[in-house]
């Protein structure tokens, strides 16, 4: 069943189309993953379904459990069991772990937060009284905000690069969440451009200049992205593209990109 839908989704930003025509279909309880190279609008879809400022002018719709969000604020969209975790951690200086951690969870309790804080693989009494602030690493601010999420069970999270600025032990602990997440229920839209992070997900949309490029299973996309777009050197410049690439089927796709490529190489070598 599907729980989010973007239908047609364009946004334009100074003059350029940052999504364009932007169709997908997210089905509850899954986790699902937007992969693409830097530039491709992955932070973008993120911030459209918050719709975060800036991210708001668009046309095309977002429907959340059949109904239109679209013109919805960020708070009435969060009301509803949307939320996302933004690539680098949001600040809130000071405030202890605890209240952070259960500051949107139906349940403040002790009980949820020592729950919570374990299954990102932090002890609860080590923790507890200490504050949200620069003594803690990126690992630890992430899996701390990633508990928060777990302590909340959203309907929907978005999570823009989740192992961005995280040290390599606490990678296996966000991993371990997002399975987490999946179990109670909570449908998890994982956006990357790393293969591994990919791995964690049932289903996968791929999106290059701001649309779809194609989308299937975990394992399909995961072959084509590191087949494909990890050795391709394209940086997302989309009206560009767009331009040059009319139609629009995987194959061209991939020609245009290589075209474009060639193309950049050459710029470069005539200066
Ligand atoms: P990704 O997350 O895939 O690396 P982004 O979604 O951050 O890519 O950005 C996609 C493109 O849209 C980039 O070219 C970026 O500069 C542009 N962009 C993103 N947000 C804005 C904005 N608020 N205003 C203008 N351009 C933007
Ligand atoms: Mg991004």
């Amino acid at each position: 069943m599907t729980i989010l839908s973007l239908e047609h989704v364009h946004l334009v930003r100074e003059g350029r189309h940052i999504l364009n025509d932007l169709s997908m279909d997210i089905w509850q309880g899954h986790v699902h993953a937007i992969i693409g190279p830097n530039g491709a609008g992955k932070s973008t879809i993120a911030n459209t379904i918050m719709g975060l400022t800036g991210y708001r002018d668009i046309t095309g719709d977002i429907r959340f459990e059949g109904e239109s969000i679209t013109n919805l604020s960020v708070s009435e969209r969060a009301k509803r069991g949307i939320t996302l975790v933004f690539q680098e951690p949001a600040r809130f200086e000071g405030l202890p772990v605890m209240s952070f951690v259960l500051a949107g969870a139906r349940e403040k309790t002790r009980a949820v937060f020592d729950k919570s804080l374990i299954m990102v693989g932090l002890d609860p009494d080590k923790y507890r009284s200490r504050a949200v602030d620069r003594t803690l690493s990126g690992g630890e601010r992430k899996r701390i905000e990633l508990a928060s999420v777990y302590a909340m069970q959203p309907r929907l999270v978005i999570m823009d690069e989740p192992d961005s600025g995280v040290d390599i032990d606490s990678i296996p602990y966000i991993f371990e969440v997002i399975q987490e997440l999946r179990q109670s229920g909570t449908t998890v839209m994982l956006i990357t451009h790393s293969p591994e992070v990919l791995r964690q997900a049932d289903h996968a949309f791929l999106v290059c200049a701001g649309r779809l490029v194609d989308k299937g299973s975990m394992q399909r996309m995961y072959n084509y992205f590191n087949g494909r777009c990890v050795p391709c050197s394209h940086v997302g410049c989309p009206d560009r593209e767009l331009e040059e690439i009319p139609a629009f089927t995987n194959l061209e796709m991939q020609a245009g990109l290589e075209a474009a490529n060639v193309r950049a190489d050459k710029e470069v070598r005539n200066g």
